[in-house]
């Protein structure tokens, strides 16, 4: 008898999974649920050319109505699921319904965390199509724009919307841009780009209340009022793994699960991949919960070919990138607060790369306009293995070859 997977969540993660266990020869029952109408689509362009109108949402979304249609897979959208039970393998919706499974999986992603101040209502967030077409419309008639979040999100819209002639301020708490992905010295860097390109960053700051000001709005913060015909708010997501009965919760309140991508807790059908997922990372020695494009693909292929027989760890070398001004930076590892840091090449220039390194063994990089580097980069992490900091920071060394021969270079 054909099983049947079911797959809460139908965003990229969940999307891919479905394509991938098709292509890997799954013949049963593929049942997508989601709670947008859309059917699954990448997300990266929901802040930069989707908001510019250089990339529509056909451009973004994995596969057209008719090749879902035709690959046999089923897509409820606009639904609630409100539990995965792996007793009774059945997912329930808020509206009655419910739907056997023989293997599920939860790539439910994360929602805009909403920020708890009075009046913070008057802010657009940014998590999906709906949202990015409410941004796009107001953006067009918006002089002012205030960000709040100086996060990927935050500086992403900011760069698209100073492009188009917008006056723009951030307003970060932390004390530094992109702190969560980046290290000081590239967050001083992206600071200065904004800076350059007219942005007003303020770091340090506290929102107080938001006030409605003529037809825009008025943020009162501590050190004054701040006035904007617009005001989007970017501080993060919220994964909410609440879905899963019995399943166990990661420090960063993901669902946490084993290298398959099984959830803990939940018995041996039930699995995690994308925003949510809090997976053992080999490098890092602990859980990880990566908000990234890369880490849905990796993650939606390592399911798929477990559950059509070959049973594959989701294992990557974490990785991210942005495009903000023109200037593509790229990350490769995690930066966890630790590490020497050097530049390769002239700081911030084209084609140079922040490393960061314990004894000479790279922990990450960031690199800047220097994709093609990416991939030796990425050896040279996944290695793990002690380079000479002089040659990391010499740009007349090849990158390739302090690569340990026993890694292949792609
Ligand atoms: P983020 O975690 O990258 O940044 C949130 C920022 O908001 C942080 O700098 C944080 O210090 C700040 N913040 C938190 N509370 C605040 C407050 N009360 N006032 C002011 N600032 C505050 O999250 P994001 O930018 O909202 O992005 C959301 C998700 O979208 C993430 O998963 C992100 O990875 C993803 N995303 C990724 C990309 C990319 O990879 N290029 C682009 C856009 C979005």
């Amino acid at each position: 008898t054909l099983e049947t997977v079911v797959i809460v969540g139908a965003g990229h993660a969940g999307g891919r999974a479905a394509l991938l266990l098709r292509r890997h020869g799954f013949a049963g029952r593929i049942l997508m649920l989601g709670a947008e109408p859309a059917l699954p689509y990448e997300r990266p362009p929901l802040s930069k050319g989707f908001l510019k109108g250089t990339t529509s949402a056909a451009d973004m979304s994995l596969r057209s109505a008719q090749d879902w249609a035709e690959a046999g897979i089923e897509h409820i959208g606009g639904c609630t699921v409100t539990r995965i039970d792996p007793e009774s393998r059945r997912v329930t919706l808020a509206d009655g319904r419910s739907f056997g499974f023989d293997h599920a999986i939860c790539a439910t992603g994360g929602r805009a965390r909403p920020l708890a101040l009075p009046g913070a209502e008057a802010l657009l967030m940014l998590r999906d199509l709906a949202d990015a077409r409410a941004l796009r419309s107001r953006l067009g008639s918006c002089r002012r724009l205030l960000v709040v979040g100086g996060g990927v999100i935050g500086l992403e819209v900011a760069a698209t919307a100073a492009g188009c002639g917008c006056a723009v301020t951030v307003l970060e708490a932390g004390p530094r841009v992109m702190a969560r992905v980046l290290p000081p010295e590239a967050s001083a860097w992206l600071a200065g780009l904004h800076a350059g390109n007219g942005v007003q960053i303020r770091t340090g700051v506290t929102l107080e209340r938001v006030l409605p000001r003529g037809t825009g709005i008025a943020a009162q913060t501590a050190e004054g009022v701040i006035e904007a015909d617009l005001g989007l708010c970017a501080i993060g997501i919220l994964p909410e793994p609440g879905l899963v009965s019995g399943a166990r919760h990661g420090a960063s309140h993901g669902l946490l699960t084993d290298e398959y991508c099984r959830v803990e807790g939940a018995g041996p059908h039930v699995y995690a991949i994308g925003d949510i997922a809090e997976t053992p990372n080999p490098v890092l020695g602990r859980p990880l919960r990566l908000e990234t494009w890369r880490n849905a693909e990796t993650q939606a292929a390592a399911v798929a070919r477990t559950l059509c027989g070959t049973a594959t760890p989701a294992c990557e070398t974490p990785w991210m990138w942005t495009d903000q001004f023109g200037c593509n930076i790229q990350v490769v590892g995690v930066w966890e607060g630790r590490g020497e840091r050097l530049w390769r090449g002239a700081p911030g220039a084209p084609g140079s790369v922040l490393f960061w390194h314990e004894g000479g063994r790279p922990l990450g990089a960031v690199l800047i306009d220097a994709g093609r580097e990416r991939r030796f980069v990425e050896g040279l992490v996944a290695a793990g293995k002690p380079v000479r900091p002089e040659a990391l920071a010499d740009p007349a060394q090849r990158l390739k070859s302090l690569l340990p021969s026993a890694v292949p270079a792609a």
